[in-house]
């Protein structure tokens, strides 16, 4: 019996930088999805497949196991929770750094800050552990545009170079954590088809030299 093999991804710079990965475990997908407008692509292998999903969708994927493998960053899963999830492998891409921001400058209102982002759990986590009071306002996108126009005292976003705080007169503030990209893993799968999987960890290990 062949077991299918479904892996799900987002495009952009994940896709890009997992293509290296999934070709050191020799899948190499048939249709680029930056062209393509399928939302399962064909890879070499007739057994494996790709579904091109949104990044905070990933983990939703894998956990009910509509996906058996997946690449998601260690944002997007603190975010999740990680529940029905294997996470065996930092693949060491898409880094970055998990920051509370805001103006420098700015005197922010006294009794509760409130805090712009797409990340709200893990904000909520992050200022009630250090007994903190702050209003968590949900945003989709852009949240650099929140404390310019005076919804929030504070944004927590994804920080690279700092380029996109700085054209905004924002400044990183607070470290919450390093980001990177992780391999997840459904825990039956896991378990139904090992063999298959483990290869491909093993496999992807050696590229990045884990
Ligand atoms: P920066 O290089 O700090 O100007 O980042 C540019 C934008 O890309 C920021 O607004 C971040 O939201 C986003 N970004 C940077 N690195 C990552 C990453 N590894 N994963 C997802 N989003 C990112």
């Amino acid at each position: 019996m062949t077991m299918h093999l479904t892996i799900a991804l987002s495009k952009g710079r994940i896709f890009q930088e997992t293509l290296p990965l999934l070709a050191a475990a020799g899948i190499v997908p048939v249709d680029d999805p930056e062209t393509s407008r399928k939302l399962i692509l064909d890879t070499n292998q007739s057994d494996v497949k790709l579904v091109i999903i949104r990044a905070t969708d990933v983990p939703i994927y894998v956990q009910h196991g509509a996906a058996d493998v997946g690449v998601a960053g260690k944002d997007v899963l603190l975010e999740h929770g990680g529940e029905g999830l294997y996470e065996p492998l930092d693949l060491r891409i898409a880094r970055c750094r998990l920051m509370v921001a805001g103006d420098p400058n700015h005197q922010p209102r006294l009794s509760r800050p409130r805090i712009a982002t797409k990340y709200i759990n893990t904000t909520r986590r992050w200022f009630a552990d250090q007994g903190r009071q702050v209003e968590v306002i949900k945003l989709y996108g852009s949240m650099e545009l929140a404390p310019l126009v005076g919804l929030a005292d504070y944004i927590v976003d994804v920080v690279d170079t700092g380029n996109t705080l700085k054209a905004n007169g924002l400044a990183p503030l607070e470290h919450i954590a390093n980001i990177s990209s992780r391999l997840i893993i459904n825990k039956a799968a896991m378990k139904m088809k090992h063999a298959r999987i483990k290869a491909i960890m093993e496999q992807m290990a050696t590229v990045i030299g884990a």
